[in-house]
């Protein structure tokens, strides 16, 4: 088995068999292109000037039309700040991020976002919630409503339409959430640790119940998570971001058989094999770690 590995984009780890679903061939959907971001940090006590912290660096990545990305990292290494930009909740400080070849410029409904907290309207029904924010960029409440209702069935809600927030479980408003955002049929979803308030079995519900819905409709997903299983399990690649200060660390590649969602693909020896890589490399310490990981990088394929 091919385990080598390179730091950025195209080429990839090769990491079990081949599917038959490749995006590799599709054009690029997103390009990151030495992406960096800073913040300011305010002076300490007894300080007059504050520093700066680097919440990502140079991060260089292109992500296909229709590909599942799966982004891993520990907490601060940058994910949430990676898909505010992304999402153009905010601007890079420098680099370019492209979509379609444009660049991000603000938001867009090109660009559906699913946070960890649903933020539903509570005052609204599951229904009304995926209609709001149709009718109020001003489609006619019917048909607002007929689309809602077809994305309510697609996450499985098919008989909630009329419950309010409080009348459903966590795994349920978050599958309102995901539909609030695939009503306006966006290019891409960006999903910044949607799972991360569930349970273990309603989690890996929905992990399978997403995959279905992204053959279903071939949107672009760029899903963030800081748990490796997770990300293998969804990510035809999974992007590692190192820490202090984020970098991409290296895209590791896993090819999986996904076209059957509901098989105990977490028991496949290459799940187990590609899981074990990415774990190695988010616990490969410290920057000696990271030279060497760029020194198998060296002489690899790309
Ligand atoms: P992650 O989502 O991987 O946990 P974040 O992207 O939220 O990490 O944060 C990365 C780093 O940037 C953290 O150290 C965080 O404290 C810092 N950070 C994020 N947003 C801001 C902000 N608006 N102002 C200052 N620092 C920020
Ligand atoms: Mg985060």
């Amino acid at each position: 088995m091919s385990t080598t590995t390179t730091t950025t984009g195209a080429a990839t780890d090769l990491l079990a068999r081949p599917t038959s679903f490749s995006t590799a061939q599709r054009p690029v959907k997103i390009r990151l292109d030495r992406v960096t971001q800073t913040f300011p940090v305010r002076p300490e006590a007894g300080h007059r000037h504050g520093t700066t912290l680097t919440a990502l660096q140079d991060v260089t990545l292109e992500i296909h039309d229709g590909e599942f990305l799966a982004l891993v990292g520990p907490s601060g290494s940058g994910k949430s700040t990676l898909l505010d930009l992304l999402g153009g909740l905010t601007a890079p400080t420098s680099g370019r991020i492209l979509i379609d070849g444009n660049p991000v410029s603000g938001t867009g409904h090109d660009r559906g976002i699913v946070f960890q907290q649903y933020a539903l309207l509570p005052w609204k029904t599951a229904l009304d919630n995926i209609a709001f924010g149709l009718t109020s960029t001003g489609a006619p409440r019917r048909e607002a409503r007929e689309r809602a209702r077809t994305y309510l069935d697609l996450v499985g809600l098919s008989g909630f339409a009329d419950r309010y927030p409080h009348e459903l479980s966590g795994g349920m408003k978050q599958r309102v959430a995901i539909a609030r955002s695939l009503v306006y049929e966006p290019d891409i979803l960006l999903m910044d640790e949607p799972f991360g308030a569930l349970d273990a079995q309603t989690r890996e519900r929905l992990q399978a119940e997403l995959l279905g819905i992204w053959q279903h409709t071939g949107t672009t997903v760029v899903f963030i998570t800081h748990s490796i299983e997770e990300a293998v399990f969804l990510g035809q690649r999974v992007a590692v971001l190192d820490t202090r200060p984020g970098r991409l660390k290296t895209v590791v590649r896993v090819d999986l058989d996904r076209s059957d969602p509901t098989a105990d693909i977490r028991s496949d020896p290459a799940f187990v094999a590609a899981r074990h890589h990415v774990w190695e490399l988010l616990h490969s310490s410290g920057s000696a770690a990271v030279d060497q990981e760029s020194h198998r990088t060296e002489g690899s394929t790309r």
